[in-house]
């Protein structure tokens, strides 16, 4: 979900001797080899549709310097998705020395087909047969020579995940660029066939397939597919009727519980360290003799609340993450989005959509961007109208703090562990109904259309690189996260300290504001201080509960915190019942988007209008949602 260090960009470097361009089919590969290559860390996990855009970085191959790009995975080059378009453009705008196009050797046939598209506008090419380990283990046996003769141009075999084959991959890829090697065209396997001739698409789609159906005949032969029908096992018990959506239940339901029982622990630790810190800190500052306006803004303000989101934050999103990342690289996600078709078309939307809803728990602005994933215009849009109903990783903090602090009980066993398990499967499958309401809504009112079929491919299951992607989602993740909460984070804290230290008359001027507020907080069950949180977490949902904490801190109620028992005490002192609790989760759930979502969706849709809506929609829900809540709690 993060490519952090990728550009992107369309445009050729003129830095750099020679630019290559990956090519493929979603989900075979590339952006592994465009990691392994490149060195950086482009998003990778195993199900179609997570690279949308260009993503750009540099090799070094011997004495060349290479700018390599990475395509969005495309089906075809003869249809004008919004990824084909973006690929077709690259390649037949751009003077791109070399493409690697990489397959995935497990389904040749379909792949060679895009291949000879691809061929067809480029003449300099080197073919990847990517995933030759799982092709072995099928039986599959590729000639690839005589493959390499019917084509034209050299083939290499990789094993991208294992690194195996990518230094010659390199090698003949140089050799390509500099001229060493000739891409040769054997006439039969490119007649007639122009990928940029828009007027006879069905015929050309035939004569590639065609082609490429000659092709594997001389140089595949297959010899079991055993395991093919392991996989056909597998996904009759997850993509079941019956049993299908109670094993997603279970797995996401142990998920969130390993997830609870694991972050209590480091939680503890890192919030006994940041004490003891805290006060040979000050002792510091005393002996240095630090002003207390000093000390007071770095201390109070800035430490107390960076602690809090790295003691709190810090230590649920480090294993969530990585277990998420675990069940991604499974190939299990698809099944998840197939399982929900049903539901997400019953209401004008599109299955894929549970997809983009996975990515918006990890963070809702990529969650947006992933709907290009969707092909109808009009179910694009409402994926992207409700995204924000999943809590990204800056606001399923909070739950999880609100959850830890009022319905798991002050001692951590078996039971509370498993209440705040249930309760936060409880409210993703809320989550998630809420999504579907609004999009039936939205589809009958707004954004209708005609709904489109649902074509997804369940790519087989594949054994995750447990430590690899445990230390890349903690890195990509976590630690990016983190550093965005401590970003936001530090300055928010020396702001609010300033706003709670700065008076007028005898009231500071964050007194002030959340006494405006509070009237309005009280009659949805919140409060001023919380009210004004929520929008003062506008640039980063992170900072909503530090700048409760800061608000509450400067009524001087408690000086420690950073534990959940010491959070209680100190929210239960300033008036929260269970009844503030579950609606500063409704309100959490239910807001305007983030700023970072806010643009994106400005980006994605092109339009004011759908952003302003996205904003009003959730709040709107969230404010009515809460007053009910509020009152029908209070008579019980
Ligand atoms: P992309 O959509 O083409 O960019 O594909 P990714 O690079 O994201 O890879 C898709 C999935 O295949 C990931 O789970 C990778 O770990 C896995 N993968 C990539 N290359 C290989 C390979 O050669 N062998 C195996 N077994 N898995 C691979």
């Amino acid at each position: 979900m993060f490519a952090r260090n990728s550009v992107t960009s369309n445009k050729i470097n003129l830095d750099t001797d020679f630019n290559i361009a990956l090519a493929g089919n979603p989900n075979v590969g590339k952006s592994t080899i465009f990691n392994a290559l490149t060195g950086l860390k482009q998003h990778t996990g195993n199900w179609t549709g997570k690279t949308v855009e260009c993503s750009s970085g540099k090799a070094k191959i011997r004495d060349k310097s290479f700018l390599i790009t990475d395509l969005p995975g495309t089906y075809s080059m003869l249809s004008f998705s919004k990824e084909e378009t973006v690929a077709k453009g690259f390649l037949a705008n751009n003077k791109t020395d070399c493409v690697i196009i990489v397959i995935d050797s497990n389904v040749i046939e379909r792949n060679l087909s895009f291949a000879l598209q691809v061929l067809s506008i480029q003449k300099k090419a080197v073919l990847c047969l990517n995933l030759c380990d799982e092709a072995e283990k099928n039986g599959i046996c590729i000639d690839k020579d005589e493959l390499s003769l019917n084509l034209g141009i050299p083939v290499v075999c990789t094993c991208a995940s294992k690194r195996k084959g990518l230094k010659e991959l390199k090698s003949v890829v140089y050799d390509v660029c500099t001229g060493k090697k000739n891409c040769f065209r054997v006439s039969r396997n490119f007649e007639g066939v122009d990928v940029l001739d828009n007027e006879h698409h069905k015929k050309n789609i035939e004569t590639l397939a065609d082609k490429s159906r000659k092709i594997c005949s001389d140089c595949v032969t297959y010899n079991c597919m055993a395991l093919n029908e392991r996989v056909k096992k597998i996904d009759k018990i997850l993509t079941s009727k019956t049993t299908g959506i109670p094993i997603m239940l279970l797995l996401f339901g142990m998920l969130f519980w390993i997830t609870s029982v694991g972050a209590n622990y480091p939680s503890e630790w890192l919030s006994i360290l940041f004490d003891f810190i805290k006060s040979n800190l000050y002792n510091l500052f005393e002996l240095l003799s630090v002003p207390s306006f000093i000390t007071g803004l770095l201390i109070d303000g800035v430490y107390t609340t960076l602690t809090w989101v790295v003691s709190v934050m810090l230590p649920p999103m480090a294993i969530f993450f990585p277990l998420f990342s675990i069940i991604e690289d499974s190939g299990y996600l698809p099944r998840i989005a197939f399982n929900l078709d049903k539901f997400f078309s019953g209401c004008g939307a599109h299955g894929k959509q549970s997809l983009t809803m996975a990515m918006g728990i990890g963070c809702n602005a990529c969650g947006v961007t992933g709907c290009r994933i969707i092909e109808s215009p009009q179910e694009r849009l409402i994926a992207i109208l409700t995204n924000n109903f999943m809590p990204c990783n800056g606001r399923f903090p909070i739950l999880i703090a609100i959850i830890m602090m009022f319905f798991a009980g002050s001692t951590f066993g078996i039971f509370s562990s498993l209440t705040v398990a249930a309760i936060l499967l409880g409210i993703i499958v809320l989550c998630v109904l809420v999504t579907l309401g609004v999009s039936k809504l939205l589809s009958l009112t707004i954004a209708k259309g005609e709904a489109s079929g649902f074509a997804l491919e369940l790519p087989p299951y594949r054994k995750p690189q447990i430590i690899k992607t445990i230390i890349r989602s903690l890195l990509d993740r976590t630690l990016f996260v983190l550093g965005r909460a401590v970003i936001v984070a530090a300055p928010a804290g020396a702001v609010i300290w300033l706003l709670a230290n700065i008076y007028i008359g005898n009231t500071s001027i964050l007194a002030y504001c959340t006494e405006f507020l509070n009237p309005f907080g009280q009659f949805i069950g919140l409060d001023g201080v919380i009210v004004m949180a929520f929008i003062l977490g506008f640039p980063a949902n992170e900072t909503v509960i530090p700048i409760i904490i800061m608000s509450y801190m400067a009524s001087g109620t408690l000086v420690e915190y950073t534990s959940y028992e010491q959070l209680l005490q100190l929210f239960t002192a300033n008036g929260w019942t269970a009844v503030t609790a579950v609606c500063t989760m409704i309100m959490c759930i239910m807001h305007f988007p983030c700023s970072t979502t806010c643009l994106t969706i400005k980006k994605e849709t092109g339009s004011l209008k759908w952003t302003l809506i996205s904003m009003a929609l959730p709040t709107i829900m969230g404010i009515i949602l809460c007053i009910i809540t509020d009152n029908i709690m209070r008579i019980f």
